[in-house]
């Protein structure tokens, strides 16, 4: 439920109804927009009536239910406000949201040693991507493949960090590495895999860093933006949600099918940022720009895409990693140019060709 607060309320009236709904027992979340002030409720609502809150103040618009059954998560609770991810960074706060510039992340799929990582950082930096991507721990589907390096890969992404001054987005596996991956990663990531492991979402959504939320390979919306909701409800609002392809009968030509359709869907359903895979999504490096740019015309906020030195001599998901040269013409010459018709593009810093 929502209580939809008149404009101008005064702050002593939204705390004064906030006190009273915790004496229902319910537990109340200040949201201020744009123009209005929303405080949403959580908890067992079923019973009550709208009619019944409304009455106990004359600065209350109106009382809504929220139907679907992800709250924190849904558009309805921030009464159709989208919301915006603010990340700091070594070169300051970027804003992930449907009301700002799109954000592109880029760097290989594991980090293998420091001197590719630190020269991928660079060299995605200068194209123009804001964050740096890199497994340190990953999940692999055999047990005798390239596991990532683990501890000691974090500490090269803190040296490519500090190199390149760009942020840093890695996944995290397991909840016992959540402390030691938040003190490098600007973004923790929680791949498909883990998307419904509850503990970790529960484990990330009880600390500070942004999440990076990838959509379970068979995992229906519902399920995608309940998994989200239990990092909400950890106290952690901070969640991107990123579509990296789905499981569906022919995966002859590509190695997922990369939902776009998720776009418009998601924009109707939840105020939360939208992420794109299109390397996950469809596992080839020469069918990634169409579906990068694709995903920007369908208004996509932010892009992950894998980039390798040398692809061909990746420990892991080589076929579907651009080179940095091909990265760079895809920024200039084709990521800038739909941006720029899609209203998203800010970086003065690189020159669209
Ligand atoms: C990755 O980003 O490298 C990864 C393993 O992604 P996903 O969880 O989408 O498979
Ligand atoms: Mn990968």
């Amino acid at each position: 439920m929502i209580i939809v607060m008149k404009v101008g309320s005064p702050d002593v009236e939204i705390k004064r109804i906030s006190e009273e709904m915790q004496q229902w027992g319910l537990t109340p979340e200040k949201i201020i927009g744009k123009h209005k002030v929303v405080i949403g409720l959580v908890g067992d609502t079923a019973s009550l009536d709208p009619l019944q809150i409304q009455e106990i103040s004359p600065w209350i618009e109106v009382v809504l239910r929220v139907e679907k059954p992800f709250k924190r998560t849904s558009l309805e609770f921030r009464h159709g406000e989208s919301s915006a991810v603010l990340v700091s960074t070594p070169n300051g706060k970027v804003p992930f949201g449907r009301n700002h510039p799109l954000v592109v992340v880029a760097g290989p799929c594991s980090v293998e040693n420091e001197e590719m990582i630190v020269e991928t950082a660079k060299r995605v930096k200068a194209a123009g991507a804001k964050f740096l991507r890199g497994g340190a721990y990953k999940p692999r589907t055999s047990p005798y493949s390239f596991q990532g390096h683990g501890e000691s890969a974090l500490g090269l992404l803190a040296a490519a960090r500090e190199a390149s001054g760009l942020g840093i987005i890695t996944e995290v596996m397991d909840t016992a590495d959540v402390e030691k991956i938040a003190e490098v990663a600007d973004v923790m990531q929680v791949g498909a895999r883990n998307m419904q492991n509850f503990a970790l979402l529960k484990k990330v959504g009880a600390q500070d860093k942004p999440v990076l939320l990838k959509r379970g390979m068979s995992a229906t919306i519902d399920e995608w933006l309940m998994a989200a909701e239990y990092i909400l409800a950890a106290g952690n609002p901070n969640v991107i949600l990123c579509e990296r392809g789905i499981r569906t009968f022919d995966r002859s030509y590509a190695r997922n099918t990369l939902d776009l359709a998720v776009i418009p869907v998601l924009r109707s359903l939840t105020h939360l940022p939208i992420m794109i895979d299109p390397s996950h999504g469809t596992g080839k490096a020469e069918y990634v720009p169409d579906m990068a740019r694709a995903a920007i015309a369908a208004g996509t906020d932010s892009l992950m895409i894998e980039v390798h030195p040398n692809p061909a001599k990746a420990l892991s998901d080589g076929p579907q990693s651009l080179t940095p040269e091909r990265f760079d013409r895809l920024m200039k010459e084709e990521i800038a140019v739909i941006s720029q018709a899609m209203g998203r593009w800010q970086d003065r810093d690189v020159a669209v060709v």
